[in-house]
């Protein structure tokens, strides 16, 4: 064994036991429930692995910053979360969600994967390789934000006036999961998102429906209005939609043709019987990667109750979520919707951005640490890695591709069935001890190579 290796062995119960102190902790974000024990928990264990710690206020909750640098040596950022989603329906947990156990190979409880042992495995790798090295060969620095499962609204204001202290080489951190085939991940970007609710109001109150021979009806209003949007060829009509849309490059594509795709596997996991028509299907990772959205998450208008109600009603909305791929700006996306609703005769629908909005991010799949980093996963996985030029979710990677200006790249550690946001949530036993091994791994290379 080497020193790592016999190190990790030999403290595996004492940072299960930390991990499970930092899992009974709740972190609920979008009700501020333990967000501030759980924050001086988390800086109390990394100060305790000698790692230079502070607690910093945002206008929410705060962010736990931690920094060891070393004079002339590249260096890492670490990113993660330490809230998690609430936990309810409480009655569909097989063990309290707080209270964690270990079950066939899994961690059991809200917040394991999601992101508090994701986090922890760096925490970890970097307790490793100053004690069985004496030093770290890199300057690493950590950010851990207590908002990311409330969209991370201080996280960008944070960035954009802490760019000095968080100046890196790259950013890395573990979120999400491993491929449904067990083979693990790269995540070089992830898409970015306009949430928006459209909304007609056609009169002053619900009439009788014999009126509408004469008055106007908000539910038609809106459908004609979404029919202009987007053909049933799956196609966003938009005007200018499509402009900003980046070609994927010939290296990006190579990465997509090489994810494994089981067409038989994904229409029984999806209970469909084929994917969208007309669309070959061997393109479902192309499309998945390169392809922005235009979803209707939920539309609704009149009387939807038990038995029959003929209503005109007066108001009727939809929300829809649209999933950017570099360089779409949701912003400008935005603007050209209320213009080409405007164009259609549709001033009278009201467009409302409830949820922010968020960017694309795409770190190039040529910079030099993504081999690096591919490398160190190989290794300790014993499996080539399967690289994501982006996935199909949405988050806060934009801020450090685009704010701070430092590539970025996601390493999952949960297997597929981790459960994040659901009862039952859990981490992959040895998934957290490889996520430790792949983190001194990483550090390790990218300090020699890159
Ligand atoms: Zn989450």
């Amino acid at each position: 064994m080497t020193s790592v290796e016999s190190y990790v062995e030999a403290n595996r119960s004492r940072w299960l036991d930390e991990l499970f102190q930092l899992l009974r902790q709740p972190s609920i974000s979008t009700r501020d429930e333990g967000i501030r024990e759980c924050a001086s928990l988390l800086a109390r264990f990394m100060a305790e692995a000698r790692i230079k710690t502070q607690i910093m206020e945002t206008a929410r909750h705060p962010v736990v910053y931690g920094e060891i640098l070393r004079d002339g040596s590249p260096t890492l950022l670490i990113y993660g979360h330490y809230d998690c989603q609430p936990p309810e329906p409480l009655e569909e947990w097989t063990s309290p969600p707080f209270e964690p156990v270990i079950r066939k190979g899994k961690i059991y409880g809200r917040g394991s994967s999601d992101n508090k042992a994701q986090l922890f495995t760096y925490v970890k790798a970097v307790e490793t390789l100053l004690r069985t090295s004496g030093d770290l060969p890199m300057s690493i620095k950590f950010l851990f934000e207590g908002e990311e499962e409330i969209g991370s609204p201080s996280l960008n204001p944070f960035v954009a006036s802490h760019k000095e202290l968080l100046n890196s080489d790259l950013v890395v951190y573990s979120d999400s999961h491993i491929h449904e085939s067990g083979r693990p991940l790269i995540i070089l970007g992830l898409k970015g998102m306009l949430y928006v609710e459209l909304r007609v109001r056609t009169s002053a109150r619900d009439q009788h429906s014999m009126r509408a021979t004469s008055i106007p009806n908000p539910a038609w209003r809106l459908v004609w209005a979404l029919s202009t949007i987007k053909g049933p060829d799956n196609r966003v009509l938009i005007p200018g939609f499509y402009d900003a849309v980046l070609d994927p490059t010939p290296l990006e594509k190579e990465a997509v043709s090489r994810i494994p795709y089981d067409e038989e596997t994904l229409l029984r996991h999806f209970g469909i019987r084929e994917f969208l028509p007309g669309r070959k299907t061997r393109d479902y990772y192309p499309n998945l990667v390169f392809e922005p959205t235009c979803n209707i998450a939920g539309i609704i208008g009149g009387y939807v109750g038990p038995g029959s109600k003929t209503v005109l009603p007066s108001i009727a909305s939809v929300k829809m979520d649209l999933r950017l791929v570099p360089k779409q700006d949701p912003n400008d996306i935005y603007a050209k919707l209320r213009a080409h609703l405007d164009t259609q005769g549709f001033k009278d629908i009201e467009i409302t951005t409830t949820h922010g909005t968020i960017e694309p991010s795409r770190t190039p799949i040529d910079h030099p640490a993504v081999a690096i980093v591919q490398e160190s996963v190989r290794k300790v996985y014993g499996q080539e890695p399967i690289v994501f030029p982006n996935i199909g979710g949405s988050g806060p990677n934009y801020i450090f591709t685009g704010t701070l200006g430092k590539p970025c790249i996601v390493i999952p550690h949960a297997t597929y069935d981790q459960n994040n946001h659901a009862p039952n949530e859990s981490m992959d036993l040895e998934g957290f001890f490889k996520g430790i091994h792949t983190g001194v791994a990483v550090i390790q290379d990218l300090s020699r190579r890159l």
